[in-house]
């Protein structure tokens, strides 16, 4: 049989296990499938009576609870297409978004309500929810059954995820109801998610990880979810003892590893650690697994395309470095820019997809969707990597971060990695910045490491000798942080901001 639309596949769980713990939430409260499922039909019933029609937009712009995934599932199941918005953004952010997507119904913390009052003209209904689980949106009394799951059809948009933002403006990705089928079934079978996992889940859900990697593993599958506020190293250690699977950013287990109390003991019960959204230091991956007897598992993915690859969970090993092979129906291709030509293995290029995973367009932006794909359907994803041997995919970096000095190409992750491991440096970042004579050159901005106070000279020197003479950074930056985004992403273009005078006058 065909795996059905996410809501459903819930709603068989539910129904199946209806006093199984799916939230379990810091204070020792509970909330079972049988109560998310309540819930969501109470909320399905709430915004039919906004008037959500099939197609409707569903904002949701709230601090992480329990009830922001029932409306997640709600609003599938009523054919609304679901639009989470990140609750960080400021009044005009918010204001742009709502103007780009026109939701029919907007759902957002009680104390934003008046902010946001005057899109009540346009005839925006605005409903409100609070961290715990109070606000109008929950006032629907019963829905009696009265209202029936909308049959919605593969093809059809299920939400519109806005991308992080990393390399430009936030474009919003429309994802199908076979988008999220498609990569919720791949990742089923690939990480063999079970009624016996205890996922902690300490991530956003208004971005594709949280929501649909990390919850619909939980909701498809009757697992239950340690569902955390944000992430907190001491929060996540507490649960670790009793867990099964982790899903986090590299940032998590940066900070996890200065916790003493991340031993072998404490991940005795875990049988998987997965990362992804950025690139994994290849020290911390050796580490972790030193520290833990677990070798994290890599994955690679973004809001256009759910999952594309990862490493295998069982029967096969598992190579730091790489984000391991193209998920089952997803096709990965890495390609000359230029040409289109395929590129052999160990040679970089552009990373291409194409599947049914892939997304069907940016929203309102025909022209850009356009030119992110090719005639044979696949997705330019501008992301730079290469296949080994064994047909494992490695991250370069993103075709917009890729340096072009005097006619040479510069992969910044390269010259980082070596930053990185000199022993007075915590992390790194290589940018482009605009030379006069070269085009661009690279400059290196480098955290120490607590206590330490590195000399430019000498990490130049410990660059020097692994690197041609063109990739050899200009100018060291010694700071205190790199700027991130709440997915642990470096903000490159800001970066770049900053340094990017740095040889404005000089003579050539
Ligand atoms: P924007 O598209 O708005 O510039 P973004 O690309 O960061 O922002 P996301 O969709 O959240 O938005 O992130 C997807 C990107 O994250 C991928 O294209 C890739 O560059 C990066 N990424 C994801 N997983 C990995 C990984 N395991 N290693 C390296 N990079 C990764
Ligand atoms: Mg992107």
């Amino acid at each position: 049989a065909p795996f059905p639309t996410i809501h459903r596949a819930f709603a068989e769980q539910a129904e199946r296990r209806p006093d199984k713990a799916l939230f379990e939430l810091p204070g020792g409260r509970v909330l079972t499938y049988g109560d998310t499922a309540t819930a969501v039909r109470r909320i399905a019933a709430r915004l039919v009576a906004d008037g959500v029609v099939p197609g409707d937009r569903v904002a949701m712009q709230v601090e992480k609870s329990p009830e922001a995934v029932a409306l997640y599932l709600a609003t599938l199941r009523i054919g609304g297409v679901f639009l989470p918005l990140n609750p960080a953004y400021t009044g005009a952010e918010t204001d742009y978004l709502l103007q780009d997507a026109q939701p029919r119904v907007l759902v957002c913390a009680p104390r934003r309500r008046a902010a946001h009052a005057h899109h009540e003209a346009t005839g925006l209904v605005i409903e409100t929810l609070g961290t715990d689980g109070d606000g109008s949106l929950l006032d629907a009394a019963d829905d009696g059954g009265a209202q029936q799951a909308h049959e919605a059809a593969a093809g059809d948009p299920a939400a519109i995820l806005y991308t992080s933002g990393t390399t430009g403006r936030s474009k919003g990705a429309v994802l199908t109801h076979g988008n999220l089928t498609a990569n919720c079934e791949a990742l089923l079978e690939s990480w063999r998610f079970t009624a016996e996992d205890r996922l902690i889940h300490a991530l956003p859900v208004f971005h594709i990880h949280g929501l649909f990697v990390a919850a619909n593993m939980a909701l498809t599958s009757g697992a239950a979810m340690y569902y955390l506020p944000k992430f907190d190293p001491d929060d996540v250690l507490d649960l670790l003892p009793t867990a099964t699977v982790l899903m986090g950013v590299p940032t998590f287990y940066t900070r996890l590893l200065k916790n003493e109390r991340l031993t072998r003991e404490s991940c005795a019960a875990m049988r998987l650690f997965v990362s992804g959204s950025a690139p994994l230091l290849a020290s911390d991956h050796a580490t972790f697994e030193a520290r833990t007897g677990h070798a994290i598992l890599e994955r690679y993915g973004m809001t256009e395309t759910g999952m594309n690859a990862t490493n295998p969970c069982t029967g096969g090993p598992r190579k730091p470095g790489t984000v391991g092979r193209p998920l089952p129906g997803t096709e990965i291709r890495v390609v000359d820019a230029g040409t289109g030509r395929v590129l052999p293995h160990g040679e970089v290029g552009s990373i291409e997809v194409r599947g049914p995973n892939v997304f069907t367009g940016y929203w309102r932006m025909p022209e850009k969707t356009a030119s992110e794909f090719r005639a044979d359907g696949f997705f330019v994803t501008g992301d730079l990597g290469r296949f080994d041997e064994d047909g494992y995919l490695s991250i370069v970096g993103r075709s917009k971060d890729l340096v072009i000095s005097g006619g040479y190409n510069i992969y910044p992750k390269e010259v980082e990695e070596l930053l990185d491991a000199h022993p007075q440096v915590l992390e790194s970042a290589v940018i482009g910045v605009p030379h006069p004579d070269y085009g661009e050159t690279v400059v290196a901005v480098v955290v120490p490491v607590p206590g330490q106070r590195p000399r430019e000279g000498e990490l130049l020197d410990c660059v020097a000798g692994d690197l041609a003479r063109f990739k050899h950074p200009r100018a060291v930056r010694v700071v205190e942080t790199l700027p991130r985004n709440v997915m642990g992403k470096v903000q490159k273009a800001e970066l770049r901001e900053r340094y990017g005078d740095l040889f404005a006058g000089v003579d050539a």
